[in-house]
């Protein structure tokens, strides 16, 4: 085995992301977590008001996230994301009752803008052309800068869609990050668009394979291992300190944060980092869906924006959701079944409901806050840094999680290679 230890410190995508890249490396690798289970933001677990496994959060995937479809085959579980062979998104407008599919054709030419029955109604083929200026949009800025925020394509289709992957408002928000998306998506033609689904969940899909495959690669995963204080000497990272347990660090070991924006400010003080949040809402319904209900369902004029069928439940997502917050579980979960009702075509009492607030969900995507995100490597030598909230180029979502922890781990067996790891010597505490 290769001399060194690598320490990853956070058990979400990004940091087992960084442990399975680091895996070849014949490096010791440990990762440590504060929870009692690996996942973060990303996770499955059972909810006794409902008597289900649920998610903490609806999770959208597509066809274009090359780096999350990449870490599945690596951990073996890629069919466990379940979707249309096409590009397909059924949609509601809930003022008009008007249903439609937005379908955009598989190939690079996007012919699908002159069939009637695969765009947005009330719109027309030149509608479109607004959206292009998104593709490179220079200097960022606010996206309402950029093109319109209003008419049927916005309200229609970019709203709903960037809300979804920036959670954020779209007109206030990045409109870099909004390009990268329409860059990595739809530019490359409908087969960039298929939406995937984690339809047995996120744990069956993402951790619990990939817990099982880092162990069977002999990385050591410690639970309920919270990082307290990281002390530092000579420019490097000397020794973790978990509380009880104290790791010195030996010259050829390194270290992955790859917790959360704010507890990595905690840790390493003066770096900087995005400050401003947006909360996700979700609410989970014990019903099983009507036979023809499609699995993903977009809602225009609605409490919710996207339903999820499952099986068991019917979920709903709200994102940019800060204005939910303090609002009563009970409340909102009554506005949010109004439309699950009458779109499903339900009669009848609420069922069994529950409501998760995330309230921190991700880092808003507004301009000022994609300019604060910091780059893999840091100030000091061995310690580098993850997170979906790191300079990934992407929001905060799956795909960027799993790249950071990629980015950091190739950095620091890069920098290894080239013997530029720190000294090791300790010092006083950050
Ligand atoms: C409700 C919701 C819905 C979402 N929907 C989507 C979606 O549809 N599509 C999509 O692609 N993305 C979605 N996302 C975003 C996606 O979940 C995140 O981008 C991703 O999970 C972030 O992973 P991460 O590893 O960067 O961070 P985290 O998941 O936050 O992982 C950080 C880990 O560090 C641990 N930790 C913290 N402090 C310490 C410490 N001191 N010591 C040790 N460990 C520590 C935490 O316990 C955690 O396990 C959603 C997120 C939420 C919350």
């Amino acid at each position: 085995m290769a001399s060194g230890t690598i320490h990853i410190v956070g058990a979400g995508l990004a940091g087992l992301s960084a442990a399975i890249t680091c895996l070849d490396s014949g490096r010791a690798i440990v990762v440590h977590e504060l929870a009692r289970h690996a996942g973060g933001r990303c996770r499955s677990y059972f909810e006794p008001a409902l008597g289900l496994k649920i998610d903490n959060g609806n999770h959208l995937l597509l066809s274009a996230n090359d780096n999350a479809l990449s870490f599945l085959r690596t951990i073996g579980s890629e069919s466990r994301l379940a979707g249309p062979d096409e590009a397909e998104f059924a949609f509601v407008d809930l003022a008009s009752d008007e249903r439609w599919v937005f379908h955009p054709n598989e190939g690079l030419i996007p012919w699908w803008i002159f069939a009637k029955d695969r765009r947005v109604p009330g719109t027309g083929p030149l509608d479109y052309l607004a959206m292009t200026r998104l593709l490179f949009p220079g200097k960022d800025e606010r996206m309402d800068k950029i093109i319109e925020c209003s008419g049927a394509v916005y309200e229609r289709l970019s709203r709903p869609i960037f809300l979804a992957a920036l959670n954020t408002e779209p007109r206030e928000a990045s409109a870099v990050l909004a390009g990268a998306i329409l860059r990595k998506t739809l530019a490359r033609g409908g087969r960039a668009c298929h939406p995937l689904i984690a339809s047995e969940g996120l744990g069956f899909a993402f951790i619990d394979p990939a817990l099982a495959y880092l162990e069977r690669r002999g990385a050591k995963i410690c639970f309920m291992h919270q990082l307290r204080g990281v002390y530092v000497a000579a420019g490097n990272a000397a020794l973790l300190d978990f509380g009880d347990d104290k790791i010195e660090l030996d010259p050829s070991d390194s270290v992955v944060l790859a917790v959360p924006a704010a507890v990595a400010r905690i840790l390493l003080g003066d770096i900087d980092t995005p400050s401003t949040f947006r909360a996700i809402v979700n609410a989970h319904f014990k019903m099983e869906p009507p036979r023809s209900f499609p699995r993903l369902l977009g809602i225009v004029n609605g409490t919710a924006e996207w339903l999820f069928a499952y099986p068991d439940r019917i979920s709903a997502t709200i994102s940019a959701a800060d204005r939910f917050v303090e609002t009563p579980r009970e409340e909102l979960a009554q506005a949010i079944w109004k439309d699950v009702a009458k779109v499903t075509g339900t009669n009848g009492e609420m069922p069994p409901w529950h409501i998760v607030k995330e309230r921190r969900a991700t880092f808003a995507a507004l301009p000022e806050e994609n300019a604060k995100r910091p780059g893999a490597e840091t100030q000091f030598a061995n310690l580098f840094l993850a997170g979906d909230w790191t300079a990934t180029g992407l929001p905060a979502t799956i795909e960027g999680a799993i790249l950071s922890g990629k980015t950091a781990a190739n950095a620091m067996l890069a920098k290894q290679r080239r013997g530029l790891n720190g000294s090791g010597a300790r010092g006083q505490s950050l």
